[in-house]
């Protein structure tokens, strides 16, 4: 298998980033093809597929009694096994469906770091019947910071903090390895239920999830910053039960977030607290790096600094770190032994 996959004549590359938000596909040669909500939408009735992706994403929270729309990884474990290695045949055969050759292709996906034994063995299983050859799988926070680019392999201390929708990731690695790493099932879902929450308690007013994650994507901030602005959202009153709107400032939005970010904030300092001081001194130095969608909340990277003192960058491509992690990682084990030790030695499952 392992001449194969080295041989120059190698099948097609896979990359997959199997988030419990969005799941992300690149093929090699050609780039990141597919982007989609990791959502199914499920016809209770016959069981069978009724949307997945985008599509399914629009279903949550507005689905009739016989249909079900779910996040199967929601929380960064699998909580519905059956629909994750649904959706992830589904998605494989969507690239697969439009390039026939890709068949007999060597996948590589990156999981959340604190799936079980018996779930990556699922995932792998998922993927050898949706058609790949051979299966490898990398955990997330590697991937993150080889798709940022940083010097993994490098006798340096790097640190990446993934800020996902259901887990924050906080690793630091150097030659080639996790030397630390901690896992938090605090990221984006967490904030958006604590706008939630916060717009229930202040407002009497029930708004969705995806109002919520709305309202944090386009007003939320974790840091003061110069263009505070206000908008308007709709929800239902919880006394009249009639619909209303309300107009919210950004301020109070970054009040409601507090604890999640608080919690991420403890997370990064914790492990650095971890982090044997050689290595700790490297990160002083070159900074910590953000990936995942929860870095793009506006002033995080600020947030962090300010109470780390340590500066933070974001990765060039937060939403797609994981993936590109998935196809260097790949691509470089051709003719990079120390590339190639670290999928052997992630693919050991
Ligand atoms: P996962 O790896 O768990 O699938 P992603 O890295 O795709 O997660 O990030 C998804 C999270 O990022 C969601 O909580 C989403 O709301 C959040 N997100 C995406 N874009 C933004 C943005 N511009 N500002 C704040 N949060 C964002
Ligand atoms: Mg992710």
């Amino acid at each position: 298998m392992l001449q194969s996959l080295f041989s120059p004549f190698l099948p097609k590359h896979l990359g997959i980033d199997l988030g419990t938000a969005n799941t992300l596909v690149h093929l090699r040669g050609k780039g990141i093809l597919l982007r989609e909500p990791s959502v199914i939408a499920i016809d209770k009735i016959d069981n069978s597929i009724l949307a997945v992706g985008s599509e399914a994403k629009r279903m949550l929270g507005r689905t009739p009694a016989n249909i079900i729309a779910t996040r199967p990884l929601k929380d960064g474990v699998i909580a519905d096994f059956n629909q994750t290695h649904r959706m992830l045949k589904y998605f494989i055969h969507k690239i697969i469906h439009h390039h026939t050759f890709l068949s007999q292709a060597t996948v590589i996906i990156g999981i959340p770091s604190g799936i079980t034994e018996v779930e990556k063995m699922a995932i792998k299983e998922a993927s050898q019947k949706a058609g790949a050859k051979h299966t490898f799988l990398i955990e997330e926070p590697m991937a993150a910071a080889i798709g940022s680019d940083l010097p993994v392999a490098d006798p340096t201390g790097n640190m990446i903090v993934d800020i996902g929708g259901g887990t924050t990731e906080v690793a630091v690695i150097s030659l080639g390895g996790i030397v630390n790493h901690e896992s938090l099932r605090t990221a984006g879902d967490e904030i958006d239920e604590a706008i939630e929450s916060y717009i229930r308690r202040s407002y009497n007013l029930l708004i969705g999830s995806r109002t919520a994650e709305e309202i944090k994507i386009s007003t939320g901030s974790a840091y003061p910053c110069s263009n505070e602005t206000e908008i308007v959202i709709r929800g239902r009153d919880l006394f009249s039960g009639l619909p209303q709107a309300i107009k919210l400032h950004s301020g109070e939005i970054r009040e409601a977030i507090t604890e999640p970010l608080n919690e991420i904030v403890h997370t990064i300092e914790s492990c650095l607290e971890h982090t044997p001081p050689e290595l700790a001194s490297d990160i002083m130095e070159h900074g910590i790096t953000l990936s995942g969608g929860g870095s793009l909340l506006k002033g995080i990277d600020t947030l962090i600094s300010s109470k780390t003192h340590i500066k933070t960058h974001i990765s060039p491509d937060p939403l797609g770190a994981v993936v590109l992690g998935t196809a260097k990682i790949l691509d470089e084990s051709e003719h990079n032994s120390e590339f190639k030790t670290m999928l052997l030695r992630h693919s050991e499952h």
